[in-house]
């Protein structure tokens, strides 16, 4: 056998020849793939040939066609996207993204890095990722209902409850979900409450699961300082974006004392001195519907908003990148390192460029992979399944107190295989080797399939 460095190599040269134009697959792919050298040389069994070819493959890649009406009578048409990426733990699990960047290698990506992250919570999710081109930015509630009802209309034959388990991601909120149940319902006549999870509380939904990707990317952030006999209380921190995760992770860092002053969307940033205002960020984002350039209008002298400014040039001890892919590059991370950070924790799915990762990981800042660190949004999901299976729901503490537990054990797990594999304090090999190897045991147990 060749080494494992050279195959994986090679691997990783196929599977950039097959899937053309995919950019953000080929970098997850890649990132994955260049921390698993160490768990092919000390398990052979995990080095059987077509092991790692399958699991590159989704089991089942769904494109259709969504045509709808704005409130005009104009007819548009999107594309629709379900990637059904791997099943060997659970059905899949995996949110749907409404955004006009969306197209078949960001859904591939998406899909990929949730079969890691799924099997990190150590619950039973296999991978799955969906959503459309479709921009709900400045459509009334009526045009939104109306593409979510076309979108569903194609979905629900491939979905259910033990079959692929969809939720929110960018775009989709509770809103989507419950216009995209409420189609389900209809055309399957059937309330089957665990197809779907964000739904809302008195219809099925779990309480926390709004907060939950937020809340855990701060306490995966914790975890990783405390190692370090250091403390998220007391130090500034830097947040971008401003949907769900966002605002949940400011809010999670008020409640342990730190003192978050930044958000962001498209059009630039907000530095707030006296740190966010909570209610204010919740009623222009939330209830308006509106952009953050509306915050510093409102807030008062201690706020100012950036226009097409880098949220990362504000100095902070802590960083949550919390808006999209690749958002913080190379150039970021070394302002961020100049100016003192000491740990960053990734509440969106890959905003750090590999550059960058590397640049953190050199300068000794605790670096938390989405994977790990923004896992408590897909966990808060499964554990709504298992209410809804159970035809019951679990209190906010319940579920708050089983959230930390999650978060805990996986940074547990994360640093852990980390040191076994002669890396310590590297929570990219440590999230990549850990969610590997429990997604490769389920699937050599079931066979070539
Ligand atoms: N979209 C979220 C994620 O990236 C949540 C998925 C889910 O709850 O199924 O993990």
């Amino acid at each position: 056998m060749k080494d494992p460095k050279a195959r994986l190599d090679s691997l990783r040269a196929d599977i950039e020849r097959r899937n053309p134009a995919q950019p953000e697959f080929h970098q997850a792919v890649r990132e994955v793939l260049e921390t698993l050298a160490p768990v092919f040389a000390a398990r052979p069994e995990y080095a059987v040939p077509g092991l790692v070819e399958r699991l590159t493959e989704p089991e089942r890649q769904i494109i259709f066609r969504v045509p709808w009406q704005d409130d005009r009578g104009v007819v548009h048409v999107n594309r629709g996207y379900r990637v059904e990426f791997n099943s060997a733990l659970g059905p899949y699990k995996g949110g749907l993204r409404f955004h006009p960047a969306v197209d078949i290698g960001v859904v591939k990506f998406l899909g990929f890095e949730q079969i890691f992250k799924n099997a990190l919570t150590g619950l039973g999710i296999g991978g799955g990722k969906g959503g459309s081109d479709f921009d709900p930015r400045g459509r009334s509630d009526a045009e939104v209902m109306r593409f979510c009802q076309s979108f569903m209309t194609e979905l629900h034959r491939h979905i259910g409850e033990h079959t692929d388990v969809p939720a929110g991601d960018i775009g989709v909120g509770g809103r989507e979900i419950g216009y995209l149940f409420g189609q389900y319902r209809r055309i399957t006549n059937r309330w089957e409450a665990g197809v779907l999870t964000g739904k809302g509380t008195g219809w099925g939904g779990s309480a926390i699961r709004p907060q939950a990707t937020g809340y855990g990317s701060v306490l995966f952030a914790a975890e990783m300082l405390e190692r370090k006999g250091a403390k998220l209380e007391g130090r500034s921190a830097v947040v971008s974006g401003s949907g769900n995760v966002a605002i949940y992770t400011i809010e999670k860092l008020l409640r342990v004392g730190a003192n978050p002053v930044t958000c962001s969307d498209s059009e630039g940033y907000v530095v707030d001195d006296k740190g966010i205002d909570l209610e204010l960020l919740k009623q222009i984002k939330e209830v308006e519907r509106g952009r953050i350039s509306e915050y510093a209008a409102r807030r008062g002298p201690s706020a100012r908003f950036v226009r097409g400014g880098r949220v990362w040039e504000v100095a902070a001890e802590a960083a949550f990148p919390s808006a999209t892919q690749n958002e913080l590059d190379a150039d970021d991370a070394r302002t961020l390192i100049r100016n003192g950070v000491k740990t960053v924790s990734e509440g969106a799915n890959m905003p750090t460029t590999p550059e960058a990762v590397r640049l953190f990981q050199e300068a000794g800042v605790a670096f938390g992979p989405g994977k790990a660190a923004n896992a408590g949004g897909v966990a808060v999901s499964a554990l709504e399944m298992s209410q809804n299976a159970a035809r019951t729901a679990w209190s906010a503490d319940r579920v708050e107190e089983e959230l930390a537990g999650i978060m805990r054990d996986i940074h547990a797990t994360c640093h852990d295989t980390a040191e076994r594999y002669g890396a310590p304090g590297d929570y990219v090999t440590g999230a990549n080797i850990a969610g590997f190897e429990r997604v490769a045991d389920a699937m050599l147990a079931q066979g070539v399939i």
